[in-house]
């Protein structure tokens, strides 16, 4: 080591130096997180433009855009003959023969270029051997070109500071890509043949061939997601430690009888499930799980079998819904589940006052093992006697502070296991990222196996009037539908007085043979549960509704389902909705009224399975939109794109844990510059930062590349 010569050693001193600009372009690259030559090296190009063949003058097509070598002999400023505005014409030539060259509007290029300067030009050849200049940059014997030959770096601009800017400090920086430090261990890198730090960046920026930007790029977009898995993986184990469970001893006594007594087989989700939920329950950390699945995949029997645990070791089960419909729903499926084998009771704000006394009792005592309920079950007078076991439904519905108020219903210093149910999938990008800290398991098979419900995106009056034909004949045959009404995001009242408006309209015109009902979010409940009931019973052939339906509404009998503006909704919405009709033995129908070819709707027209449709959104509006990037406490990816680099994340948080698991604090010789870099980046406070609420927790990702 000592007698390494000097020289050889990085110098991190040079990525630290101020970039070196001024007044509006130092400003401008600030925007862009742009202060030392550090920053630029990691500000990588978009795409690198090929401009590697030179040309001769002589040989291009009229039009054809190429790369030409010159010497101005002549050059001059002149109006234009027919606009407003300069050109600049030079004469100029090579070896193959003579142009005119021509600037449009950049008075200040004869003054900068002098008879006898070599150019190179970057254009194209008009007319009359005219060749229009795109792009050009005088060069000397000595100079690589860096603006018109070889592989020219595209660089994300901005207002202020152009690609051409950038591009010259990068050329400037160059040298310094030799001083970034390297935070891999060699072993990792070695098994995974990824080039050093200094050669990566290099190579995303000044690449020889094509496939070097992305060898280099891919190497570091790796190195960005190892570093954010290993943040999230030492703040999972900062609060596993944290939370000391209630294993549960599953001896079987009660649960084995209860699967005996289902009338069905768990299917080989559900079986893996129940495991993983076994697993979880008897450990000495709290279980965190969350269970994602479509409507009708089961995801209830899972519950209540982790429910049943608790009941089977003597504590006590309680799950959580967002809705009064959801509770009683719960309850009504439960129940049914159950067949009498334990006592379960609900509890919603409109329990009645002496069954709440009694059931707060029986709670109390720890007679009542289950309980079911919206957020009443939170209240203070809300009193287990040993909670051990918690469901929470649809939890994004419900805040932190909910959640937490549950989870405090457990005896003091214990944290009760916590099971989540999801009936929207997760795509594993988000899962491994936004949703680090939670195990997870997905039920993708529908038990009953539905059948996928036909979905056509339709426009025009034609279709429109064949739409509600169709409709009728439903009816006809004693079917029913549901018209949903546009979204509308800014004004609640708004959405409710178009639907209103629309159930007018229909009542008089389409379906003035038909009874139509009406509901929004804005009647009150009384008059919500009464439009419900008319139409669960039958007594309503149309049900013309806002986005209100889109959960907890159950109606076998419905087949149909019309959305107007279907652009304004998004795509899980829209698949959520959908999954309202073609319950029952019947089959369904989806009309959607909206642009067949919008990307969006074109996909939920031709996809039926949920966690496939999870997945185009997120490609669709790429992973820093899904659920927005602003309020997560994670920064920017400055590297990776996701979920377009999903398999190197999968990759990163496999390693990540296999370092995590050798060296929980990374504090081996091998590791400790990767922990530094964990820590640069993403806080040295990683494994204490606070856990963040389901609704803020949200994607990251890079800005959408820019179009260049
Ligand atoms: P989710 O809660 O995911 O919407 P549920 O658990 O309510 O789904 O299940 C939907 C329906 O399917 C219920 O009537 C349930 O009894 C039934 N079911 C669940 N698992 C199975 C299975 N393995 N085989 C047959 N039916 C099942
Ligand atoms: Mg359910």
């Amino acid at each position: 080591m000592l007698a390494a010569p000097l020289r050889s050693l990085p110098r991190p001193s040079r990525l630290t130096a101020p970039l070196g600009l001024k007044g509006r372009s130092a400003e401008a690259a600030a925007t862009l997180g742009l202060d030392t030559v550090g920053d630029l090296l990691e500000h990588l190009p978009d795409r690198h433009l090929d401009r590697r063949e030179g040309r001769d003058l002589a040989s291009l097509a009229p039009g054809e855009e190429a790369t030409v070598g010159v010497v101005v002999k002549e050059i001059a400023s002149r109006p234009m003959r027919r606009r407003r505005g300069v050109r600049v014409e030079a004469r100029v030539a090579d070896d193959s023969g003579p142009a005119l060259a021509i600037w449009f509007n950049q008075p200040w290029v004869a003054r900068q270029l002098a008879p006898g300067s070599n150019v190179l030009l970057r254009g194209a050849l008009k007319g009359r051997n005219e060749f229009h200049v795109r792009e050009w940059e005088s060069f000397e014997a000595a100079d690589a070109p860096v603006h018109t030959r070889g592989l020219v770096a595209m660089y994300p601009a901005a207002a202020g500071i152009t690609k051409r800017l950038l591009r010259e400090l990068a050329q400037r920086a160059r040298d310094a890509v030799r001083d970034a430090a390297e935070p891999l261990p060699a072993s990792l890198r070695v098994a995974e043949r990824l080039p050093d730090r200094p050669a990566a960046l290099a190579a995303a920026h000044f690449p020889d061939a094509d496939a070097e930007f992305e060898t280099g790029r891919r190497r570091l977009a790796f190195e960005e997601l190892l570093l954010l898995e290993l943040a999230l993986g030492r703040r999972r184990r900062a609060r596993d430690a944290a939370r000391r469970g209630s294993p549960l001893e599953l001896s079987g006594e009660l649960v084995d009888s209860w699967h005996a007594s289902l009338p069905f087989e768990l299917t080989g989700e559900q079986r893996t499930a129940v495991a993983e939920v076994d697993r979880d329950l008897a450990a000495e950390q709290a279980m965190q799980r969350l269970l994602m699945g479509e409507v009708g995949s089961g995801k209830t029997v899972v519950a209540l079998h982790a429910m049943l645990r608790a009941v089977e070791s003597g504590r006590q089960a309680a799950l959580m819904a967002p809705t009064e419909t959801l509770a009683e729903q719960h309850l009504a499926t439960l129940d049914r589940l159950l067949g009498g084998l334990v006592p379960i009771a609900l509890l919603t704000g409109s329990t009645p006052a002496p069954r709440r006394r009694e059931l707060l009792g029986r709670l109390e005592s720890g007679e009542l093992g289950l309980l079911v309920g919206t957020h009443a079950l939170i209240e203070p007078p809300v009193r287990f006697r040993d909670l051990a076991v918690t469901v929470i439904d649809e939890e994004h519905r419900f805040g932190v502070r909910q959640r937490d108020a549950l989870v405090a219903k457990a005896p003091e210093g214990r944290t009760p296991h916590l099971l989540h149910l999801t009936a929207t999938p997760i795509p594993r990008t988000l899962e491994l990222t936004s949703y680090g800290d939670l195990e997870t398991t997905a039920l993708r098979e529908l038990p009953s196996g539905r059948r996928p419900v036909e979905t056509h995106v339709v426009s025009g009056e034609r279709a429109r009037a064949r739409a509600y034909e169709r409709i009728r004949e439903e009816i006809g045959r004693g079917r029913q539908c549901f018209v949903v009404c546009p979204l509308v995001e800014e004004s609640e009242a708004l959405q409710a007085h178009a639907a209103t408006v629309e159930a007018e309209r229909l009542r008089v015109s389409e379906f003035r043979d038909h009874r139509v009902a009406l509901v929004h979010g804005q009647l009150p409940s009384r008059d919500k549960a009464a439009a419900m009931r008319e139409f669960a019973s039958g007594s309503a052939d149309v049900l013309v509704a806002t986005s209100v339906i889109e959960v907890g509404i159950d109606v076998p009998n419905a087949t149909v389902m019309l959305i107007e503006e279907a652009e304004r909704y998004g795509l899980s919405q829209l698949h959520q909705l959908r999954g309202r009709v073609g319950r029952g033995a019947h089959g369904g129908l989806c009309v959607l009224f909206g642009d067949a070819k919008l990307p969006r709707l074109e996909a939920i027209a031709t996809e039926t399975d949920g966690f496939r449709l999870a997945e185009i959104d997120l490609e669709l509006r790429g992973a820093g939109e899904v659920l927005g990037t602003r309020q997560s406490g994670l920064p920017r990816l400055k590297f990776a794109t996701l979920p377009e680099d999903e398999e190197l994340l999968v990759l990163g948080r496999a390693w990540a844990e296999r370092l995590l698991e050798q060296d929980p604090e990374l504090e081996a010789a091998d590791n400790m510059l990767l922990r530094a870099a964990v820590d640069a980046r993403f806080g040295p406070q990683a494994s204490e930062a606070p856990e963040p609420s389901f609704d803020e927790r949200s994607a990251v990702g890079r800005q959408p590349r820019s179009q260049v």
